[in-house]
């Protein structure tokens, strides 16, 4: 099993407006998963980078995205063959329910090195994807952690929208504990410091 960040995620306050759009990480299996698929206006762009991986879009087993904005969710509709999990619900054509593993706080399984885990926070049905991976816990967080910056900076993911400080904090530190790398929703794929580490 592989990853590749097809897209760094970005946000940024310039001339008055302001700008973002997500991480978008292929997961290579099998199965082969996309997480997160940007805005409805990145098709082309998304099929590119695909096409670049020799991946085609009816080869995507799941579809997870980290939550429902509209920045995270766009381009979900190129993945017809696919599940499409969505913060906590899992949808395939009509049908669509709320997975109870995520209320009831568990990990959702994919396969044994992709698993999909609540952390409420951003949103309150806010999941991560964690990989098992050679060079070690690759967390796909999405708002979770805005980018490497806030960190330091808790302004810069409270700014960016939290439906519970509290619990986003919990899931924060949650997932430092565990991940060696964390693809936030709005930066580029970091190593976590070993200073956050058992703090
Ligand atoms: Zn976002």
């Amino acid at each position: 099993m592989g990853f590749k960040v097809l897209f760094d995620g970005y946000s940024e306050f310039k001339d008055n407006i302001y700008r973002a759009n997500c991480s978008c990480v292929l997961v290579k299996g099998p199965p082969n998963v996309i997480v997160d698929t940007m805005t409805a206006w990145d098709e082309e762009k998304l099929l590119k980078a695909l096409k670049e991986e020799s991946v085609d879009c009816k080869d995507i087993e799941y579809v997870v995205c980290t939550h429902g904005h509209s920045d995270h969710i766009g381009c979900n509709h190129l993945f017809k063959h696919a599940k499409h999990i969505v913060g906590f619900s899992v949808s395939h054509k009509d049908q669509y329910y709320t997975e109870p593993c995520f209320q009831a706080g568990e990990e959702y399984i994919i396969s044994d090195k992709i698993k999909v885990i609540p952390t409420p926070g951003h949103t309150m049905q806010d999941v991560t994807v964690i990989l098992e991976t050679d060079v070690g816990i690759v967390a796909i967080t999405g708002d979770l952690f805005e980018k490497f910056e806030d960190l330091e900076n808790d302004q810069l993911w409270k700014s960016a929208g939290s439906d519970s400080e509290e619990l986003q904090m919990q899931n924060r530190k949650k997932i430092l504990e565990i991940a060696d790398f964390i693809v936030p929703g709005h930066g580029p794929i970091f190593k976590v410091p070993q200073i956050y580490k058992n703090s």
